[in-house]
């Protein structure tokens, strides 16, 4: 699948720090290049839309925080392979579809386009591979068949007439030296289950073996879409091994991070970190990273409560993309916190000041804003504070004399542009 188009990124004279980052795996700071790996290319896969109410802020937050950690690690040097999948056919798309009389397929075509031109105007850059599930199927079905083979996967009988066959994931068979339920989460098993309950999990499905057992391959039933699944019979995979199998084909195991929001934690980083553990015995990421919850004004966002706050409305009305990144990049990645439109008047304040303040600068003010800046990155990508730098300088009257012709003023703006993806100019 095409992914967007790549935004040039400006070199910037210097060196920065090395990226700590907080991984929910150990609940503590993790160094994301150890001595030996400084200089090998750093990995990361986020975990894709579905491509329905696409790009809610939620989304952008989420995509302009990993955004962040690879411009953090391309300015101290590394280079980085990152993929990004497109969950193009599971549940939440087929009922969005059926609810509105769209057919599936064109509601992920016209709603992939949209989130492409989003992440465009919001300056991120693409993923070298973007990948739909559609386009996995070939590759996740002789891996599910493994699975089963090695009996750390088992089918459970129809129900209520529909066909035998659907393929779970043994959890309890599964554990092994680099995978157990809990590696990634941390959670006891009663916040598993509640979670696994609220987030499209089928704890009481008669036939599994435990509640908490996800599944790989739904067998296909009268109307839904379906693919060939050689032994496993004709139907569609699971979430959780689409991202496990994608992740695995592209990068090393195990590859430095993988990003999603906080409510992907569990089940869905847990099952494709366990998927991937059962088939190679080895973990699939060194460190998990998550991003907090965006609401509106006090209460979650979500299509059933109508206050959804998009990226492309916001563009339509004629709000520049860099406000938006400022709204993002004002609020540290891990914190839940709420939209506002007071919050978006303050960014677009703060970008005109910031704009004002670059004529002038010199080139000494400017390195020793990109030096601060960066060591403000470097721990656990703490953008509001990056930000707060930025402020500082800007309320600070500029020299009487700019000896750098200018020169200062550019530098600024493309160290903004380069580390922190803000196009000021
Ligand atoms: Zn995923």
């Amino acid at each position: 699948m095409l992914a967007w188009s790549a935004p040039t990124i400006p070199h910037i004279p210097g060196n920065a720090p090395i990226l700590e980052i907080h991984n929910t795996s150990s609940g503590s700071l993790v160094d994301t290049a150890p001595a030996e790996a400084a200089n090998a290319p750093a990995s990361m896969y986020v975990c894709g839309i579905t491509p329905y109410d696409a790009t809610h802020m939620g989304h952008a937050a989420t995509y302009v925080a990993f955004d962040l950690m690879q411009r953090t690690w391309r300015d101290a040097g590394r280079s980085v392979n990152y993929v990004q999948n497109v969950t193009d056919i599971d549940d939440p798309l087929l009922e969005r579809a059926a609810a509105t009389g769209v057919d599936w397929v064109e509601l992920a075509q016209q709603q992939t386009d949209l989130f492409r031109a989003d992440m465009e105007a919001l300056n991120v850059i693409p993923p070298q591979e973007y990948i739909g599930a559609v386009e996995s199927i070939s590759w996740l079905v002789p891996l599910v068949e493994e699975l089963v083979a090695k009996e750390l996967a088992y089918t459970v009988p129809g129900e209520n007439g529909e066909p035998d066959g659907d393929v779970y994931f043994d959890s309890i068979a599964a554990a092994n030296s680099a995978w157990e339920l809990g590696t990634v989460s941390g959670y006891d098993r009663e916040t598993m289950l509640g979670f696994f309950a609220e987030r499209g999990g089928d704890p009481k499905r008669p036939g599994k073996r435990d509640e908490l057992d996800p599944l790989l391959w739904r067998v296909a039933r009268e109307g839904e879409p379906r693919w060939d699944g050689a032994t496993l019979g004709a139907g569609r995979p699971g979430w959780h091994i689409e991202c496990s199998v994608i992740a695995r084909r592209f990068l090393p195991a195990p590859f430095t991070v993988q990003g999603g929001g906080s409510d992907l934690i569990f089940p869905h980083h847990e099952f494709s970190a366990g998927h991937a553990a059962a088939l190679d015995g080895k973990a699939l990421a060194e460190a998990y990273v998550h991003t907090g919850m965006v609401g509106l004004d006090g209460e979650k966002m979500s299509k059933s409560l109508g206050n959804l706050v998009l990226v492309s409305k916001l563009r339509a009305a004629g709000v520049e993309p860099v406000a938006i990144r400022t709204v993002l990049l004002g609020q540290h990645y891990r914190s839940d916190w709420f939209w506002t439109d007071e919050l978006l008047t303050e960014a677009q304040n703060r970008v005109e000041r910031w704009r004002k303040r670059l004529d002038g600068t010199t080139l000494a003010e400017a390195t020793a804003v990109i030096t601060r800046i960066r060591s403000k990155l470097a721990n656990d990508l703490n953008a509001p504070a990056a930000l707060a730098v930025l402020d500082a300088f800007s309320a600070q009257e500029p020299a009487e004399h700019d000896d750098s012709n200018g020169a200062g003023g550019a530098l600024l703006a493309d160290a903004l542009d380069a580390l922190l993806g803000l196009k000021l100019v």
